[in-house]
């Protein structure tokens, strides 16, 4: 028996799902987030570096677009790229609204340079921005009338004659149009791989092969991502992702030799393949169990930008017993992200109508290989188009 129908379904509770829920509520939708465990859990709020938006007054979103096309060696589809950089400062005011409280300094935000970026561009809640984002997003979806369907995952969907019928765990779920935000598949693909991966056990990806076999498309599904600095000792660290705020505030990747063999500022494939091959040199480290890795100097950070930008990194290590502003930290790529996905348009509308994606299931936007900060802003920007799409269409 299915529950009363809904104009919007929304599936997974991340900060696309979130912003989505939100997004097509406020257009007067009556909406339903159904997730695989608990509200809380995602890969979103593990963010912990930032969010990208052109603030600076050198910089520009056309300036902003630019580096994302070059980030992703001309890959990315730049409608959507436009959009992204274009919508970044709203996306971050609407935030703000919303009660995100962005680090401020000298009356303007404080902005990190991150890899590939060529201006000052990161905007950063501490270091726990990703928990501060989907905090704000969760509280405006449970102050409102929006439905949620915690420990619910989506099992089939299927067309019915006015929209979509979702199974969703113990639930059936009518809705006219559904938004697809169950993030990507680095947790399961890491498992396969016998590696180490940053992301949540939800990351596992059948919900883009649901899509799939309902005939969606997929662009740039092979390239998954390594973030270059996953910890790798002490063994308690190992796939947590060291946040690139390391080395946007000055710590640089060394060999065994203690030189400098790459741009620690470089894209994150370009640094990720120059650590692989510098180890394949013979030119790494062994952690003590035995994992291959480099150093990562972080005993060039100013104490005073660690404390303000870097906390619960630093409190993280310090519990393991290794001080960073003390002694070099041992790093090596680990998986991390789902650079393609699901084919969507201007609206996040994918290649089945009435079906939305955004968040890291949906391709195009970071082309093969999305830059540090632009998942959250993806999420914001993209998750609001396609709520706010995704309810103009149901209540049309
Ligand atoms: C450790 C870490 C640090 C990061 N740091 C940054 C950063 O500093 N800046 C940045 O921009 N990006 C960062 N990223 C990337 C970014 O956080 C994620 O790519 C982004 O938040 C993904 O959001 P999402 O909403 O698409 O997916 P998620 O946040 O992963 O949410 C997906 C949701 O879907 C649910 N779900 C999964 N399967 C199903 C199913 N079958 N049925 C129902 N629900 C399902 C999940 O339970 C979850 O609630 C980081 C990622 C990690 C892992």
């Amino acid at each position: 028996m299915a529950d009363s129908p809904f104009d919007v379904l929304v599936i997974g509770s991340g900060a696309s799902g979130l912003a989505a829920a939100v997004s097509a509520h406020r257009a007067g939708a009556r909406v339903a987030v159904a997730t695989k465990g608990s509200l809380q859990s995602c890969n979103s709020a593990k963010a912990q570096g930032g969010i990208q938006a052109a603030f600076g007054e050198d910089d520009s979103p056309e300036q902003h677009a630019e580096d994302v096309w070059k980030s992703s060696h001309e890959t990315a589809d730049r409608r959507l790229v436009e959009i992204l950089t274009g919508e970044a400062p709203s996306g971050i005011h609407w935030l703000e609204e919303l009660g995100v409280e962005f680090t401020r300094e000298n009356g303007g935000y404080r902005l990190a340079r991150c890899g590939g970026a060529s201006r000052r561009r990161l905007l950063q809640v501490g270091d726990r921005t990703g928990h501060a984002i989907t905090t704000a997003l969760r509280e405006a979806v449970e102050g409102s009338d929006i439905h949620t369907f915690p420990k619910s995952p989506l099992a089939e969907l299927a067309r019915t004659e006015n929209g979509w019928r979702a199974r969703c765990g113990d639930h059936t779920l009518d809705a006219t149009t559904v938004v697809l935000a169950a993030g990507g598949r680095c947790y399961r693909v890491a498992q396969e791989r016998g590696e180490l991966s940053t992301n949540h056990p939800g990351a596992t990806g059948e919900v883009t092969q649901m899509a799939v076999e309902l005939g969606a498309e997929l662009r740039d599904f092979d390239a998954l991502q390594y973030h270059p600095n996953g910890g790798a000792w002490p063994s308690n660290m190992q796939g947590y992702s060291i946040p690139e705020t390391t080395r946007a505030y000055g710590a640089v990747l060394l060999n065994a030799d203690g030189e400098e063999f790459t741009d620690s500022l470089g894209p994150r494939d370009a640094v990720s393949r120059a650590i692989f091959e510098e180890v394949e040199k013979g030119k790494g480290v062994e952690t003590p169990d035995g994992r291959p890795a480099v150093y990562l100097d972080t005993t060039r950070i100013q104490e005073s930008d660690a404390n303000v930008s870097l906390p619960y990194m630093l409190r993280r290590y310090r519990a393991g017993g290794i001080d960073p502003l003390e002694e070099r930290i041992l790093t090596y790529p680990v998986l991390h992200y789902q650079n393609g996905g699901l084919v969507i348009d201007t609206d996040a509308e994918t290649t089945l109508e009435g079906v939305y994606a955004c968040g890291e299931i949906a391709g195009g936007t970071h082309g093969r290989n999305r830059m540090m900060g632009n998942s959250l802003l993806e999420c914001v920007v993209f998750g609001r188009r396609a709520g706010k799409a995704a309810s103009e269409k149901a209540r049309a």
